[in-house]
């Protein structure tokens, strides 16, 4: 069982080390999280996370959904549809401060897009009773990139709780770009 995580970072790349041992030990390469289940994908989710957190892993080294996306991507990233009108989708909507980069973009039919809305992903999937498990990994790891390199330009992946007074945990840590303008305090209304 991996340390409790701390910070931002860390937070951040035990999600990634998720999703590096989602293809490394479940074979799964773009749609689907893996089942997560099996007692060596756990010690590998371990020891990946200690690389990680250490930084003798790059993420982005191991991480190539940008590629696959640019390449093959003709599916829906969210459900998998094939065979349908797609559209570049925002992963963290625009309206809430979302880059307007390939790396916060995915190809959506267009029933997701509809449902997903102004929410990003943890949050639509929330709402649908799911956890971030269930969030696809092409989504989840576009989605970890943006979020921390959003962290490292407002110098708040080292925080200890995010936003400040709020505790640690991934839902709050992907609210960086709504919480953006004040990197240093907390959330004006929690309502
Ligand atoms: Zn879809």
């Amino acid at each position: 069982m991996a340390a409790k995580r701390k910070t931002v970072f860390e937070i951040i790349m035990y999600e990634y080390a998720k999703l590096i041992a989602d293809r490394a030990i479940e074979k799964r390469s773009t749609l689907a999280p893996a089942a997560r289940t099996s007692r060596s994908y756990w010690s590998f989710v371990a020891h990946t996370y200690h690389k990680l957190a250490a930084e003798n892993m790059s993420p982005s080294s191991v991480l190539r959904e940008n590629q696959i996306l640019v390449t093959g991507g003709n599916q829906c990233a969210y459900c998998g549809t094939t065979g349908v009108a797609l559209h570049w989708e925002h992963i963290i909507p625009v309206s809430r401060n979302g880059p307007n980069t390939i790396d916060n973009m995915v190809l959506s039919c267009a029933p997701c897009n509809l449902e997903k809305g102004a929410r990003n992903p943890l949050e639509w999937f929330a709402a649908k009773g799911l956890g971030s498990n269930e969030i696809p990994r092409l989504v989840m790891g576009k989605l970890l990139k943006v979020v921390l390199e959003k962290h490292r330009a407002c110098g708040t992946e080292n925080l200890l709780e995010y936003p400040p007074g709020a505790g640690l945990d991934l839902i709050n840590t992907c609210l960086v770009f709504d919480y953006s303008h004040l990197p240093n305090e907390p959330p004006s209304s929690a309502s």
